[in-house]
C-alpha cells in the first residue's frame, strides 16, 4: 500500500550533488525540503556578526541558544533568516564557508539544530527530503529512505568551482577536503554513512541521472518494495 508520508534522509561530502538532487526529488515528489547545511551556516555568520571567537568552542556554546534560525521549506524557493533577516546571501560567503566546520563541530550548537530539524521533520505534513552530513545516522535513524552521495575529489572540486564562478580548481579542491576531513573527524555526529544507507557514486552520473535514482528509490519504498 501507498504510505502518504515519507521521510527521506539525503547525506554526504560537499560537491556531491546533494542540494541539486534534494531539491528536485522533493519538487517531482511534491515532498517539503530541508537544507540541514543552511541552518550550520546561519548559525555560524550570526557567530561572526557578532563577533564571537570561532576559535573558542566555550564562548560559542555559551550562545549557541541565542539566535532564532527559521527555514522555509518549499522546494522551489528555500529560505533562510536568523532573527527575521534574510541571510541566504550571506551565508555562502567564503568568509562563513571557512568557517562551519569549527562552529558546526560544538555539540551545544549541533543539540539545538538538530532538535529544530527533527520538529521541521515531525511537521512536514506530505514528508520532506533532509540533506546533510549526519540525518541519516543521528538526526533521524527512523528516516523511510537513507541515501549516502558520494564522488571522487575531483569531480567534486569541478563541480564546487563551476558553481563558484571564477574560482582555482585546485584550491576549490582542497578546500573541500580539508572541511570534509573536519566534518568526518569531529567527535559530535560526524559526516558517516549509516549502515542502512544506499550508496550512490555520483562521479560519472549527471544531476538528472542522479534524480532519476532517487526517484526511484523513493517510489520503491513508498510502494513497500
Ligand atoms: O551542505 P553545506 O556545505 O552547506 O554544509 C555546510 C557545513 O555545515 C558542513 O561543512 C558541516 O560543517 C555542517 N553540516 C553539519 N551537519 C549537517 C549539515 C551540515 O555539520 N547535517
Amino acid at each position: 500500500m501507498e504510505r502518504a508520508t515519507v521521510i527521506v534522509a539525503i547525506d554526504g561530502p560537499s560537491g556531491t550533488g546533494k542540494s541539486s538532487t534534494s531539491k528536485a526529488v522533493a519538487a517531482q515528489l511534491g515532498l517539503s525540503y530541508l537544507d540541514t547545511g543552511a541552518q550550520y551556516r546561519a548559525i555560524t555568520w550570526w557567530m561572526v556578526t557578532n563577533g564571537i571567537d570561532i576559535e573558542d568552542p566555550s564562548a560559542i556554546a555559551a550562545v549557541a541558544g541565542k539566535p532564532e534560525i527559521v527555514s522555509g521549506t518549499d522546494p522551489s524557493g528555500p529560505t533562510i533568516t536568523v532573527d527575521g533577516t534574510d541571510v541566504a546571501g550571506p551565508i555562502r560567503t567564503q568568509d562563513v564557508t571557512s568557517k562551519v566546520s569549527a562552529v558546526s563541530a560544538v555539540p551545544e550548537v549541533r543539540a539545538r539544530i538538530t532538535e529544530l530539524q527533527r520538529s521541521i521533520a515531525s511537521g512536514a505534513e506530505n514528508g520532506i527530503v533532509v540533506e546533510g552530513r549526519d540525518i541519516g545516522t543521528t538526526v533521524l535513524p527512523d528516516a523511510d529512505l537513507k541515501i549516502f552521495l558520494t564522488a571522487s575529489p575531483e569531480a567534486r572540486a569541478a563541480r564546487r568551482s563551476g558553481e563558484l564562478k571564477g574560482s582555482d580548481v585546485q584550491q576549490t579542491r582542497e578546500a573541500l577536503l580539508k572541511r570534509d576531513a573536519a566534518d568526518s573527524s569531529r567527535k559530535t555526529s560526524p559526516l558517516a554513512k549509516a549502515d542502512d544507507a544506499v550508496e550512490v557514486d555520483t562521479s560519472d552520473l549527471t544531476l538528472q541521472q542522479v534524480i532519476e535514482c532517487v526517484v526511484t528509490l523513493v517510489e520503491e519504498k513508498r510502494a513497500g518494495k
